[in-house]
């Protein structure tokens, strides 16, 4: 039997563990008003406002735990900038969208974005466990428009319809609130189409409400292997014994686990806590992958920095630490055109006789080029003998 609580108890010094270790319980919990943050923060009078002001908006949300990792005392705190709106995001701007990326232009049915020629995004659920204050996708999440049943079957079907499909990515809003049975069928489904290869999962579970990855989740993800998890760390102080528990969790259950950051302005988009972050990503073997330009979002632009502060920032990492620990810094396009990588130029002339480089410190090397130029391997006409090759499915680009 529990012991009887105070009424609306949030903060860990007055909830027993059982509640707090309750996945359920978080998201029955979360905080959304400047009363429920002013438990774990003193607040300032912009953040009151920056809550009030927003409200009709944009979501606000974050789980009692992620609320527990803020700065009592400091509103610059990275975990405070990522769950309360600023004023600034009442300040709309031209270039700014609702749907940054051209989701919904590249939407064939309900729930499925598809934009590139192999892969897809399927959306299962309109609900996260933090609505993030640079998220691309606050048009439609929320809990508002829930994605129904049906539309998931349809999009299922669309998938079923699609051989040149080979990799499904599910998002949302999180995949990982949905409960395990049901998340179970959904990659039951997918699993039983013979040209889904792999299955990837985008989930900022892991990092605001890690105690969501318990074995049997683990369990149902692993029973339909290969499948990938990539999460969304921005800042090494969002790295604790429990998030780091739910990833090494799920690493051992056979998830390769990535990350996908968002470089924000006065948050993260700085050289060492960016190579804090993922060094102590790879030390729990979670593999960067991406860094993001911010989208261009409605009501974000205080949150993005400049591609050349991007550009000299990743200078700050590639050579200077573990190749294993250095994400692609990419721009999703503007409308859809997909992820861009940008980055330092190390590449200073492309000659027919050689290549002038500069290395991670600065100095010049030259790169000898071969006397022949045209690739061509002889045993492709071998090996791919009675075998489709790779890129040669119906419907590909
Ligand atoms: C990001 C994204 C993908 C996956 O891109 P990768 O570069 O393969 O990780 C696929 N579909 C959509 C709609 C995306 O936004």
């Amino acid at each position: 039997m529990l012991p009887v609580l105070q009424r609306g108890a949030l903060h860990p010094d007055e909830v027993v563990p059982e509640q707090w270790n309750d996945w359920r319980w978080q998201l029955r919990n979360m905080l959304r008003n400047a009363d429920d943050f002013s438990r774990f923060a003193n607040l300032t009078d912009a953040e009151v406002a920056g809550l009030a002001r927003t409200r009709e908006l944009f979501r606000t949300g974050a789980t009692p735990y992620y609320a527990s990792l803020m700065d009592a005392e400091r509103s610059d705190c990275p975990i405070r900038r990522q769950a309360l709106p600023a004023l600034d995001e009442l300040a709309f701007r031209d270039e700014e969208h609702r749907d940054p990326l051209g989701e919904d232009a590249h939407s064939p049915v309900p729930s499925i974005f598809h934009k590139y020629p192999d892969r897809c995004l399927l959306y299962v659920v309109d609900r996260c466990a933090i609505y993030c204050r640079h998220c691309n996708r606050r048009r439609i999440v929320g809990g508002e428009q829930p994605p129904k049943r049906n539309e998931i079957d349809e999009a299922l079907e669309y998938i079923e319809s699609q051989p040149r499909i080979r990799d499904v990515l599910i998002s949302g809003g999180d995949p990982l609130l949905l409960s395990s049975k049901r998340l179970g069928e959904i990659l039951g489904r997918l699993r039983r189409i013979k040209h889904v290869e792999i299955i990837r999962i985008g989930s900022r579970v892991p990092v605001v409400l890690p105690m969501r990855i318990d074995d049997a989740l683990c369990q149902t993800l692993a029973e339909h292997h290969p499948v990938f998890v990539n999460t969304h760390f921005n800042h090494p102080a969002e790295i604790t014994d429990l998030s780091r528990q739910a990833c090494e969790r799920l690493v051992n259950h056979g998830i390769p686990v990535g990350n996908q950051a968002v470089l924000l302005r006065g948050i993260n988009s700085s050289a060492p806590t960016l190579r804090a972050l993922m060094r102590s990503l790879i030390r729990m073997r979670v593999r960067p992958y991406y860094l993001f330009q911010g989208d261009t979002v409605l009501g974000t632009d205080h949150l993005r920095t400049s591609v050349e502060s991007a550009i000299d920032l990743m200078d700050g990492l590639r050579g200077w630490m573990s190749g294993m620990a250095v994400p692609q810094l990419v721009i999703d396009a503007p409308g859809g055109g997909g992820k861009i990588p940008i980055g330092p130029d190390y590449l200073r002339e492309i000659g027919e006789s050689e290549v002038r480089l500069r290395n991670y410190r600065g100095l010049e090397v030259t790169y000898p080029q071969p006397r022949e130029k045209d690739p061509h391997v002889s045993y492709d006409e071998v090996y791919f003998r009675g075998i489709a090759p790779d890129d040669d499915r119906e419907g590909g680009e």
